[in-house]
């Protein structure tokens, strides 16, 4: 034991790596934070307690070796700890800039509930597979002895790239379809720049297209082939389509001009990041410089846009929520960052009506007060008589969640039950769906939820229908007398 190099948590501090200073980041859609320095990545992975029974695991939902590759690395043996890393993962630089970690591994650390601060095991994580991008070390993408049998995938996002990449390693044909031009779903056209650089999730995509998985960009199902269609060219068929259906408000002027949903609002502002043509960007519509913004909303996606906003020079963004501080869905890292760039947190108010004849000029807002628990236990929020005010907006933006679409109507496919949520129905054993073959993973099972998790299904469908498809050929094989 003396001469380990790990249990350092009670000499070294806690450390997580420099974020720029909010005036400069806030001008800017460039990450936040640089990565470690080398001796700063040893010495955080060397507080970790290498725990018998490690916690941080258990509450990461891919259950990564968290405690071996931190040992790996406080070693100086990285490209151990990568490949370690790379085992249980198939993008552990993209969950370690944006996995809720103080909701997940962080927040389970012990030496956190010691009172020293949990091991920065996300900001570890990113910095070992960084630095195998650099060093070259990230294989290309092997496909494996073919096996004549194909995959289609419809939804390139954390889910769909994930069982595209393990598939294709496993040896079948694999088609992904998405009605974008470009792969990833909600990493490359949802989630901001400043939490996750583009290019990081472009390298992904190139790996699976370089390692012969096949991408049908701008191709939407449901409009440009119906399920049947699908089922035909494809042996299996894993729907990994995401929820987009945004929740809207019901308010007297909701239809006003200059009242626009999140996704509208954050897409327009990551095309523009990848230099494309964006009219609604270029005429304002979706754009908040020189205006008074209003986000309504306090998840993931609320933060994204109130930062959003402030990096188009908004001349002021508040974000109004209906419960308080604690009470409220996305990560408090995120709104301190967010305060510390400039926003305004309105808690407990929610918008009653909205001014303005043509174009949105105001929110007509109540104060709300938390009264008892609700089914979810949290205290449900109710308006608090007398305490309406107004407050003025020249861009209100809806960033109240997301619903399934409706995929059975859109696909052509009736037979495809669903949950009364409207998410897909799939028999938890196999995570196939009504429809023989057809699989699905990731939000549009689960409902609006993580990328960690997307990922951990997209693993686990792999193995369902690996199985299925090496029983198909079974069948295929004895009924052809071989
Ligand atoms: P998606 O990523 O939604 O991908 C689905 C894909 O399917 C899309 O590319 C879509 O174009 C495609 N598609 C849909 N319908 C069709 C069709 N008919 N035909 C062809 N293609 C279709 N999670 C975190 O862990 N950390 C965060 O910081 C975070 N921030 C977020 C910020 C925002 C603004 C939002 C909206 C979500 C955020 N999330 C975050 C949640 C996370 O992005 C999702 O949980 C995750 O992306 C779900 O992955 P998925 O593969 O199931 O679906
Ligand atoms: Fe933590 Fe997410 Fe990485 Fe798991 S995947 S170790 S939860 S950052
Ligand atoms: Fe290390 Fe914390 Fe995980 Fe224990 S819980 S193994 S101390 S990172």
């Amino acid at each position: 034991m003396a001469d380990t190099p790990m249990l350092k948590f009670v000499t070294k501090g806690q450390l997580y790596p420099p974020k720029r200073d909010a005036g400069t980041r806030a001008s800017d859609f460039q990450e936040i934070s640089s990565s470690f320095p080398v001796p700063d990545a040893e010495e955080q992975a060397s507080r970790c307690s290498q725990c018998g029974v490690p916690y941080c695991s258990t509450h990461c939902p891919l259950h990564n070796h968290i405690p071996d590759w931190l040992r790996l690395t406080a070693e100086g043996r990285l490209r151990e700890a990568y490949e370690l890393s790379n085992a249980t993962s198939t993008m552990p630089e993209i969950c370690g800039r944006i996995c809720p970690q103080d909701r997940l591994c962080e927040g389970n650390c012990v030496i956190e509930f010691s009172g020293h601060g949990a091991v920065t095991i996300g900001s570890v994580e990113k910095f070992i597979t960084d630095t195998a991008w650099k060093e070259g070390w990230v294989e290309p993408l092997v496909p494996g002895q073919p096996r004549g049998q194909s995959v289609g995938v419809i939804g390139a996002g954390p889910a769909g790239l994930t069982t595209a990449e393990y598939l294709r390693a496993a040896g079948y044909d694999v088609h992904v379809y998405d009605r974008h031009d470009r792969a990833g779903g909600l990493l490359t056209y949802g989630i901001p720049g400043f939490k996750l650089e583009k290019d990081v999730v472009m390298r992904r995509v190139q790996r699976l297209k370089d390692g012969g998985v096949v991408f049908h960009e701008g191709f939407e199902v449901g409009r440009d082939a119906s399920m049947a269609d699908l089922r035909k060219q494809h042996d299996a068929i894993l729907i990994a389509t995401g929820v987009y259906k945004a929740r809207d408000i019901r308010a007297p002027g909701v239809g006003a001009q200059g009242i626009v949903k999140a996704l509208d609002f954050l897409t327009a502002s990551n095309r523009a990041s990848f230099g494309d043509d964006v009219p609604e960007h270029t005429d304002g519509s979706l754009h908040a410089a020189g205006k008074h913004v209003v986000v309504i909303g306090g998840g993931d996606t609320a933060m994204d846009c109130v930062r959003t906003a402030i990096r188009q020079g908004a001349k002021s963004v508040k974000c109004l929520y209906r419960r308080d501080r604690e009470n409220m869905p996305g990560s408090q890292r995120e709104v301190a960052n967010a305060e510390e760039e400039g926003v305004e947190f309105v808690w407990l108010s929610a918008p009653i009506a909205f001014e303005g004849t043509g174009h949105v000029t105001g929110v007509k807002v109540t104060g709300m007060r938390l009264g008892q628990p609700d089914a979810s236990g949290r205290r449900a929020p109710e308006p608090d008589p007398g305490s309406e005010y107004s407050i003025e907006a020249d861009l209100v933006i809806k960033a109240l969640g997301f619903d399934p679409e409706d995929l059975p109507t859109m696909f052509g496919a009736d037979e495809l039950s669903v949950t009364r949520w409207g998410t897909l129905r799939v028999d938890h054993k196999t995570m196939m769906t009504s429809m023989d073959g057809v699989f699905a993973a990731g939000d549009i099972v689960r409902g609006a939820s993580l990328v960690v998790w997307a990922i951990r299904d997209g693993r686990d469908v792999t193995d369902h229908m690996h199985r299925y498809l090496k029983a198909k050929a079974r069948a295929k094989a004895s009924a052809e007398g071989n």
